[in-house]
């Protein structure tokens, strides 16, 4: 009654909170899986918002090695998501069962979680919770990135506090408590995947939480022999305590051992495919099974979720499926960038960005972007100088403009500046009525973060977090000023 499309089969599994079910979908004949989540079990709030904020997430994301989730029913007692079927189950068992992977093998799989990361970075999601048991395995051993309930999703000039994740895939800042900006600790993530898949066994390991804690703060692990050059020199780099000096996913993109054997769908980063275009293949399959030609196209433009939408993806995803369908083609017609603008639009709502200065400092080399797909962004003040040069500097320039800091982390500090408005004050600076005198104190809180864009070239974000704006502004004329910018 409640899934009038689906025909409901067997259990494929059990989670905290749901029950998956395998379905067929009556207009297609293919298979989904159905997850269902009872409103009982997940009325606390927490874990209603964590299921939301998946929903959320994934209905926007459109990629090749992230599940697919075609459509959400919630009727008063439950809640069904319908999703990609994955058949082979999680990466974790396939490790497991085999031992190390040749490094062919491992590299593919390490190219396919990479993209899919990739593009949730560029989308502004940060998954947070990456680890063997949320990535499936489809039947032709094809990456699914799963479980995006910890996943958030990144406003410019904020930072996440939450540690969450699991103890041997996280990041030592997030273990220590420290702010993050997001991508990084995907990326350690998958330094520890790459080294699970390539040596059969976790980097960092310990009955003993605190133990395992020490030796992930420390960066201590050692690398078997087995491991060729190259891959010896990429997961050091993924696995770098210093998030700052942690590559990033682009610096990964031109490593050697990435590079090796790489498709041509993923040898391109996924958003710089920006041209809107649907299969024709896929649209005429739809309506040769009796929907109408334009309502497909205008509610996949208009992402809109309906039966012509969902048949379409079911179709599209049964194909690459059963052939293996990963050109570059297909690929781009997956994408587009309504998602993207969406985002972008609410987050540029949030913080403070200066706008454009000159590139007349030594090394402080003018504004830039710090998510190179839009150019629109001006975030920040760029500079190639080292970062403990450049926190240097800053750290000079708060001190001659008498402001207090709190260092948060090496390269995030809490900053707070008082200005004294005395009302009283007559224009030779002689307060005329000691009496009378009304010292007005003004505060401004703001924190600094710098953030790393590329190899060698750094992002220093500011952003008010309390006061008037306009003695803010004045306080950041003052602080470039120091700088040497202005
Ligand atoms: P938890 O909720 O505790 O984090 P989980 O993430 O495994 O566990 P679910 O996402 O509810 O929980 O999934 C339960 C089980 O259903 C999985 O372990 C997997 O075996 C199966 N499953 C989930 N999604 C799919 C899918 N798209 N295709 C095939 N099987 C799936």
């Amino acid at each position: 009654m409640v899934l009038p499309n689906y025909k409901i089969g067997k259990t494929l599994g059990h989670g905290s909170f749901a029950t998956v079910k395998l379905a067929d979908h009556v207009v297609t004949g293919h298979k989904v899986a159905i997850k269902i989540l009872n409103r009982v079990k997940i009325k606390d709030i927490k874990v209603y918002e964590t299921v939301q904020r998946e929903i959320k997430i994934l209905r926007f994301l459109m990629h090749p090695h992230i599940i697919r989730q075609y459509e959400v029913i919630e009727t008063p007692d439950d809640i069904y998501v319908v999703m990609e079927y994955v058949k082979s189950g999680e990466l974790f068992d396939y490790i497991v069962q085999k031992g190390r992977l040749q490094e062919d093998e491992g590299r593919l799989l390490f190219q396919q979680i990479i993209s899919g990361v990739e593009y949730c970075h560029r989308n502004k999601v940060v998954h947070r919770d990456l680890k063997p048991e949320n990535i499936l395995l489809d039947s032709k051993r094809n990456i699914k990135i799963v479980d995006f309930g910890l996943s958030n999703v990144m406003q410019d000039g904020h930072f996440f506090k939450t540690s969450c994740g699991s103890p041997n895939y996280a990041a030592p800042e997030v273990i220590s408590g420290k702010p993050y900006a997001g991508p990084e600790v995907d990326i350690w993530s998958c330094g520890v995947i790459l080294y699970a898949l390539l040596c059969g066994r976790l980097p960092f390991d310990d009955e003993n939480i605190p133990n395992l804690f020490n030796k992930i703060k420390r960066g201590e692990y050692t690398l078997p022999d087995h491991l060729s050059y190259a891959a010896r020199d990429l997961i050091p780099r993924m696995l770098m305590v210093d998030p700052i000096v942690r590559i990033s996913i682009p610096e990964i993109r031109q490593h050697p051992w990435f590079n090796i054997h790489i498709p041509r769908y993923l040898a391109v980063p996924p958003l710089d495919i920006s041209a809107q275009k649907f299969d024709e293949e896929i649209i005429q399959e739809a309506v040769s099974i009796g929907f109408d030609r334009k309502e497909i196209v205008e509610s996949l433009s208009n992402r809109i979720q309906n039966e012509a939408t969902v048949t379409y993806y079911i179709l599209l995803d049964n194909r690459r499926r059963v052939h293996g369908d990963y050109s570059q083609s297909k690929f781009k017609d997956t994408l587009d960038g309504t998602f993207d603008s969406t985002l972008h639009m609410a987050a540029s709502q949030v913080g403070y960005s200066f706008p454009a200065l000159v590139d007349n400092h030594r090394r402080t080399t003018g504004l830039g972007s710090r998510i190179k797909v839009d150019k629109k962004w001006t975030l920040g003040l760029q500079s190639q100088a080292h970062p403990r040069e450049i926190m240097n500097d800053v750290f000079k320039a708060l001190q001659n403009l008498k402001v207090f800091w709190k260092k948060i982390g090496d390269y995030n500090i809490k900053c707070r500046w008082v200005r004294i408005h005395n009302n009283n004050i007559s224009e030779d600076n002689m307060i005329e009525d000691d009496e009378c005198a009304i010292i007005s104190p003004t505060v401004i809180k703001f924190e600094l973060q710098l953030y790393k864009v590329s190899e060698g070239k750094y992002l220093l974000d500011i952003q008010r977090v309390d006061g008037p704006q306009f003695i803010f502004l004045d306080l950041c004329v003052a602080f470039l000023t120091e700088l040497g910018v202005m």
